[in-house]
């Protein structure tokens, strides 16, 4: 159906293609950036047709709501087109409340609250979030899609539900945590996560040959389903560091099976970014880079990433963001450490 607006669209562009020295304006790439949440999470992302992703909120202090919004002011959106909760922990839904005053939100998705109380989960948060959503959110299910709107000419861009309240891509509800697979690589399970973290949503987002992840704080048992016997999620260009870079998650049978170019952690001063992780990244085939939004001021220069790929510091820091451009035809992409003028471009696997 052509509707009045996209006539109103074609009938400009035509416009400016008819009107010598007017370009028509030049397409835009897909952008993800992370804000410094100081060990929380929040991750945004804007696609070609600039309509705006966030996932996670960060913690409810007014320092994550200013971040956050001068990153959106940064990728010129002035609204949150669809907000996910990847899990119910103060770090990743504790500035929704604050940010839905400050900033509008077209659609919520969450992964449902669990039944009864869960000493995890705040009452304060949950009962927050249910007033800002006013208790209208969708609840996502591993292999949902969250539709995406597409610029005619440029790759598809595809944001999908690979996992969501301890279920993976394909299995059934009710499945347990720990699945038995005997094939490599070999995965110790460990005891049943009862934290919120096994459930969180893990999200991979496409356009064209690109693909990112971003997990949460889904915990090791539940990763290893993602990878064995195969691979749900793929080999990805971009790994968002699961868990802020905490050791019960980053199962080294994920990490090999998605592959990614580079790793992203959004870790705090001292939080995550754990000495185990950082190692497994950096000795992963497959990984030229690793990204931090902080350095981990607990241990050595040799458990961090080098200085011009962590965003902050110190302790005290300006929140400075990495922001990531895929190029209009998904060929290549940049990485930016905002703050220190580094620049890398990858190309697109
Ligand atoms: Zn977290």
């Amino acid at each position: 159906m052509t509707t009045r607006r996209s006539m109103l669209v074609a009938g400009a562009a035509a416009f400016l293609m008819a009107v010598p020295g007017l370009a028509a304006p030049s397409p835009k790439g897909l952008e993800i950036y992370w804000i410094d949440v100081e060990g929380g999470a929040a991750t945004l992302i804007v696609t070609p047709a600039g309509e705006s992703v966030l996932v996670d909120t960060g913690w409810p202090l007014p320092r994550d709501t200013d971040r956050i919004q001068q990153a959106a002011r940064e990728a010129g959106v002035s609204r949150i087109d669809h907000l996910v909760v990847t899990h119910w922990h103060g770090d990743h839904v504790g500035g929704l409340a604050p940010l839905a005053q400050r900033m509008q939100v077209g659609h919520y998705y969450d992964h449902g609250f669990p039944a009864g109380d869960a000493s995890d989960i705040d009452r304060v948060v949950k009962s927050a979030y249910l007033e800002a959503t006013h208790s209208a959110s969708t609840v996502l299910h591993a292999g949902d899609e969250i539709h995406l709107r597409q610029v005619p000419g440029t790759p598809p861009v595809s944001l999908r539900v690979i996992t969501a309240d301890g279920i993976v891509l394909g299995e059934a509800a009710g499945s347990p945590q720990t699945r038995p697979c005997t094939a490599r690589p070999a995965h110790a399970a460990i005891p049943d996560d009862t934290s919120d973290n096994f459930r969180s949503v893990g999200l991979r987002l496409s356009y064209g040959g690109f693909d990112f992840v971003d997990l949460g704080d889904l915990t090791w048992n539940v990763e290893h389903k993602l990878a064995c016997p195969k691979s749900l999620l793929g080999v990805v260009d971009v790994y968002q560091v699961t868990h802020h870079g905490n050791s019960d998650s980053n199962n080294p049978a994920l990490v090999a099976a998605v592959a990614p170019t580079i790793a992203v952690i959004d870790n705090g001063p001292k939080k995550g970014g754990a000495p185990a992780v950082y190692k497994l990244l950096r000795q992963a085939p497959s990984i030229k880079d690793v990204y931090q939004l902080h350095r981990n001021v607990t241990t050595t220069a040799a458990d961090n990433a080098p200085p011009e790929l962590t965003a902050n510091d110190d302790e005290a820091c300006k929140g400075e963001w990495i922001r990531l451009r895929v190029d209009p035809a998904a060929k290549s992409y940049e990485v930016e450490v905002h703050g220190k003028g580094t620049k890398r471009t990858y190309a697109v696997k």
